[in-house]
């Protein structure tokens, strides 16, 4: 049974002296000793975060510490933090330590959280499994044979199986939000821009966002409040002030709701979370909302511009992993060619080298415009569509995945069944409007079913306040 499930109330026990930050994070390392078969971390980083805590529990005494002083936090393993591993879940970059950390990482340890372990996911983020990571599969606490979902599998299981408070992750097409509805976690994606991705892995750079998994929205919207804002080393994050998230709860009045209807028309929809979408928007309208169906027509257009797009972006920036710069290296190769291709063909796994050659493919001189190209308007159509919905609404509902988690191995096999499963999540992915994912309850065998919500860009709050009133979370 989770025991925690804000820093408002692990920082009420620390207050009132019944806890204290070194025997939180004992019960959190008792817990991951307790739940190894789930293969949530790929490191847990036992010495640094025992001095953190300390230190922060000093401070904590001292009347000096800061907004997430008692947050023990897990990285997805393609963050960076300074003098530890970082892998990406690839034996390309196996035994690597970073020598910088991440912005995001910089800015949980200058509000005093403590970052307790890398955390598994798919190889280089590409996934919706955590099938693909060099390190095996991450399991589902709900149902060990079921997936965690992915890429940032180990992130969901770690706050589902009380691993630690929260986690980040990343989110190129879904990897935050479709692991943390497999796992019944928030799991939430802000604007593309929003955050800085200095020191994070890239996958395909016009996609990738940091976001957050957590049990509440109000750990979600304090998460995001830290992280967000501008940063000198990342250009592609946005100058807009920060407001800040935590006054929004509790103050988000009536809201115009769209909902897309051809996702809930859509054969692939597992019945369960049907319903449970229909129970919900019930829910909003009895909360005072307005909800109307709104017709998109461009679903089937959604997977092939993101795979099109993306697997070029990531063939581009994983030229890096050369075996010359960093990362594994072929020690007997006799010519640079050589060494190239035999350090990076050992060093990636399949789904990573499929992506690779799909991505160069579609870039190449013959196949540029009849692909990439054409991906690329789409992708403005889609922009152009959704734009004009959110002219007319303030939030727009839609499942985050087609189904519960499914069977480990279940899927593997087929790349196109895998990839379909993204259709949900990869819509504000490519148009980079904020989305989250809350959880619904579970379906008779026990497994997590969600809905997503979708606003404007950069009206993350706005998402926020309607997901906490919806959650019925206290206002603090
Ligand atoms: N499942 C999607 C993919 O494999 C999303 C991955 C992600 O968001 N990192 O590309």
């Amino acid at each position: 049974m989770k025991k925690y499930n804000s820093l408002a109330e692990i920082q009420s026990l620390i207050g009132q002296k019944k806890l204290s930050l070194p025997e939180l994070l004992d019960y959190y390392f008792k817990q991951i000793a307790g739940n190894e078969h789930l293969n949530a971390f790929n490191e847990v980083f036992f010495y640094s975060a025992a001095e953190q805590a300390r230190l922060v529990q000093e401070k904590i005494e001292k009347g000096t510490a800061g907004k997430l002083a008692g947050m023990v936090i897990g990285l997805k393993d393609n963050i960076s933090y300074k003098d530890h591993k970082v892998s990406a879940s690839s034996r390309m970059l196996e035994g690597f330590v970073s020598p910088y950390s991440a912005t995001v990482t910089e800015r949980l340890l200058a509000e005093d959280a403590v970052i307790i372990g890398r955390l598994n996911c798919d190889e280089f983020a590409m996934g919706g499994s955590n099938e693909t990571s060099y390190y095996g599969p991450v399991k589902n606490a709900a149902d060990t044979e079921r997936v965690a979902g992915g890429s940032s599998g180990g992130s969901a299981v770690a706050v589902q199986a009380d691993l630690c408070l929260s986690a980040l992750g990343t989110d190129t097409g879904g990897s935050v939000r479709q692991p943390a509805a497999f796992c019944g976690n928030v799991g939430f994606k802000p604007t593309y821009g929003r955050i800085s991705r200095y020191g994070v892995i890239a996958y395909a750079s016009s996609f990738d966002q940091v976001g957050t998994i957590t049990s509440s929205v109000s750990d979600a919207a304090l998460l995001l409040e830290v992280l967000a804002g501008a940063d000198d080393y990342d250009s592609t994050v946005s100058k807009l002030p920060v407001p800040s998230y935590s006054d929004a709860l509790g103050h988000g009045g009536k809201k115009k709701i769209a909902v897309l209807k051809e996702t809930l028309e859509s054969e692939a929809l597992d019945p369960d979370i049907k319903t449970a979408i229909l129970k919900a928007i019930d829910l909003f309208r009895a909360q005072g909302h307005t909800v109307e169906y709104v017709s998109f027509d461009l679903l089937d257009y959604l997977v092939p511009a993101y795979y099109v797009l993306t697997t070029a972006e990531a063939s581009s920036n994983l030229s890096r992993y050369d075996g010359v710069h960093y990362g594994h290296r072929n020690l007997e190769a006799t010519s640079l060619n050589e060494l190239y291709k035999r350090s990076r063909a050992e060093g990636f796994g399949e789904e990573v080298k499929k992506r690779i050659l799909l991505g160069t493919f579609v870039l190449s001189a013959g196949y540029y415009d009849a692909y990439y190209q054409k991906a690329q308007q789409v992708r403005q159509l889609i922009r152009e569509k959704m734009e004009q919905m959110l002219d007319s609404f303030d939030v727009i509902i839609a499942p985050v995945t087609p189904t519960p988690a499914f069977k480990i191995g279940e899927n593997m096999h087929d790349p196109l069944v895998m990839y379909m499963a993204d259709i949900f999540t990869v819509l504000a992915s490519l148009t980079g409007i904020p989305a989250v994912a809350l959880p619904l309850g579970n379906n008779a065998g026990g497994l997590p079913l969600s809905i997503q919500l979708m606003a404007r860009h950069f009206h993350e709050e706005v998402l926020l306040s309607l997901a906490h009133e919806f959650l019925n979370e206290p206002v603090i």
